[in-house]
């Protein structure tokens, strides 16, 4: 049996194979994407900004950004196209957020590891605590508590 859905786009009923949209859609948004490379492949458009497109080729800056998520506008070919991070807005080049998201998530993920290797080395101190008993450092460090 065919897949029918709702077309997100029109909410035709159409059947869900291929594509996410129906076929008029699809095909709209492949006008848009034929517009969008039109414009910006000409080399006096290669410096424009995303603004500077969405107003010349009437497409919408959303389309545009997920052509470019889709890799088919590749932007080491156009200096000025950004897109905004979805995190923070912050324009973006490449990825689906900016740096400074991604080094905060990093450090987060880095921060969790860090603890549980801090945990886990306290663990190894205590235990070899309790099995040497009295290492040098800590004689030396007693002696300094006595005098305190
Ligand atoms: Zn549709
Ligand atoms: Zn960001």
């Amino acid at each position: 049996m065919a897949d029918l859905a709702n077309c997100p786009n029109c909410d035709k009923l159409f059947v869900k194979a291929l594509r996410s949209v129906c076929d008029q859609c699809a095909r709209e948004v492949e006008e848009k994407y034929q517009t969008v490379y039109t414009f910006i492949r000409k080399r006096e458009n290669r410096k424009a900004t995303m603004d500077e497109v969405v107003e010349a080729t009437e497409v919408s800056r959303e389309l545009i950004t997920q052509f470019v998520k889709e890799g088919r506008l590749h932007l080491a070919q156009f200096p000025n196209l950004t897109y905004p991070c979805e995190k923070c807005d912050r324009e973006i080049r490449e990825g689906r957020i900016c740096e400074k998201c991604r080094g905060e998530i990093q450090s987060g993920l880095h921060a969790g590891e860090r603890q549980q290797a801090f945990e886990g080395r306290k663990k190894e101190r205590e235990t070899a605590r309790y099995k040497t008993y009295s290492t040098m450092d800590e004689r030396v460090r007693e002696g300094r508590n006595r005098r305190r």
